[in-house]
């Protein structure tokens, strides 16, 4: 008999969901409640070498099937997961926040909804792609996207549900079978998906799911010769091992690796937006690989910038994630409120002015204080290093181009934000910043079918539309001599 849990009335399988079946592991690991961490949610399955062997095999098989279906035929089975995503929506909100500890609230209305619009974006990429064809010199020419075979796809513990859909959906549109490694710190919503999956009608062996430590079930996935290509999601150390990894037996490997995004604010902009947004930094108890943690503010607005900034800060409310009005969530688990909480110390050590915050909200309890730090030097470490938590940077400059050479001065380049009114302002910073992607007045707003990556420590690869579905792909050119073939 499958082993399911009841998580806040939802029945969630504990186990792993490979070649269309659950399979169970005899150990186990803990996943817990962030609002309440002494409660243990579940034990799940902690899969072993040999379950990611049985994954690849069972894969290779959903693969020869998957692969030779039509382009309709696999986006028609994708749009009937998204539809099951959107009937389920509020049991898969319900699992995540207590399992991550996000707010219900944007659970239910944003990242679920958007894990279905991933599915709904590939399958009709997929189906509009036209493979370019042309003539040159003495051949007619196609490229052709070819299906690679066994996707490896390694998830965050951040926004699970929408990151598995996001990184999963073009591994399915480019024809591939995919094995998904959840993170171990919230696995439980990626296990509602493999009910869908079962229930959407895949092949079996098309979509399988591994639950396990990463060091454990997801270095023996990552380093299989079997496995055609290699998605990551997560920390610069951990991209390092399994990017070794996948070189070893030279498979592709991509990664999208967290950021220290800039958010600029010169003179001209609209100060009011600008500071809310820099508050709205905090969101998720600013577990966002997005966000935009150095706060590079014009030197004129220093005094108006902060006292507003403080102002609203302090309106911040810490709270349940089950309560639409709270801002501040807790942190996701106890190690990782003690890696936010060394940063901060050491911050304080290092001589660096804490001007808000800086301490944990009640012992036992998982909720950091939003903190605002202003660095003795560039090279201070919370400038330098991605915190992951409720903790920004608040820095000044007097030039346009102090601005920049602040905003492109750490190694990582996933966003940069920057608020002004002066297109000219704008455009020339924008096309400086070193960055994968550059928000002007705005943040989050994504068009799917966009390159989504970073430059330096915060990836290799682009995610997003085509190129992602291409990363996945074996890419062949065929050419055919003139007048050689009979009709
Ligand atoms: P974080 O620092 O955000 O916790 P990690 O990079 O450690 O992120 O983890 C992101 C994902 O990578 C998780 O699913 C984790 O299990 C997995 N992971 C970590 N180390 C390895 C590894 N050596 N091989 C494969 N997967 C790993």
């Amino acid at each position: 008999m499958e082993n399911r849990t009841n998580v806040k009335g939802v029945l969630v399988s504990t186990e792993h969901y490979i070649g269309g079946k659950r399979v169970a592991s005899e150990k186990s690991f803990a996943t817990i409640n962030p609002n309440q961490p002494t409660q243990i949610l579940a034990e799940i399955s902690r899969g072993d070498s040999a379950t990611a062997d049985l994954a690849v095999v069972e894969a290779q098989k959903g693969f020869e099937v998957w692969s030779q279906m039509s382009v309709g035929e696999r986006s028609a089975i994708m749009h009937k997961l998204a539809d099951l995503i959107e009937s389920r929506a509020q049991d898969i909100a319900t699992v995540e926040c207590m399992d991550m500890g996000m707010r219900y609230e944007s659970l239910v209305n944003r990242l679920v909804p958007r894990g279905a619009r991933n599915f709904r974006s590939y399958a009709q990429i997929a189906k509009d792609h036209k493979p370019r064809k042309w003539h040159s010199n003495t051949t007619t020419n196609e490229i052709q996207r070819m299906p690679s075979g066994v996707s490896v796809i390694i998830t965050p513990w951040n926004a699970p549900f929408m990151l598995c859909t996001w990184k999963c959906a073009p591994a399915l549109a480019a024809g591939n079978s995919v094995i998904l490694k959840p993170a171990e710190w919230s696995p439980l919503s990626a296990s509602i998906l493999a009910d869908l999956i079962d229930e959407a009608g895949f092949p079996a062996g098309v979509f399988n799911i591994v639950q396990g430590i990463g060091e454990e079930v997801g270095a023996a996935l990552v380093s299989n010769p079997k496995v055609a290509r290699v998605s990551f999601t997560g920390s610069v150390d951990a991209a390092r091992i399994i990017g070794a990894a996948a070189a070893k037996n030279i498979v592709p490997f991509t990664g999208e690796l967290g950021g220290k995004g800039p958010l600029i604010v010169f003179p001209d902009a609209d100060l009011d937006a600008a500071v809310k947004k820099a508050v709205g930094q905090f969101d998720d108890s600013g577990q966002v690989c997005l966000a935009g943690t150095r706060l590079l503010v014009h030197e004129s607005l220093k005094e108006e910038f902060l006292s507003k900034f403080l102002a609203l800060t302090a309106k911040q409310k810490l709270g349940s994630s089950w309560e639409d009005e709270t801002e501040i969530t807790p942190m996701i688990h106890p190690k990782h409120l003690e890696n936010v909480v060394g940063f901060v110390e050491r911050a304080r050590d290092n001589g660096d002015s804490i001007l808000c915050g800086g301490k944990i909200y009640q012992e036992g309890a998982l909720w950091y204080e939003p903190t605002l730090i202003e660095p003795k030097s560039n090279d201070s470490e919370v400038v330098q290093r991605e915190i992951f938590g409720p903790v920004l940077t608040l820095q000044t400059f007097a030039t346009e181009d102090q601005a920049i050479v602040l905003a492109n001065s750490t190694e990582f380049g996933l966003s940069g934000m920057i608020y002004t009114t002066s297109r000219e302002i704008a455009s020339r910073v924008g096309r400086a910043i070193r960055a994968g992607t550059v928000w002007v007045n705005c943040f989050l707003i994504r068009d799917l079918t966009a390159p989504f990556g970073g430059f330096g420590w915060s990836g290799i690869g682009r995610e997003g539309g085509d190129y992602a579905i291409d990363f996945h792909s074996d890419i062949k050119t065929f050419q055919i001599l003139d007048d050689s073939l009979n009709d």
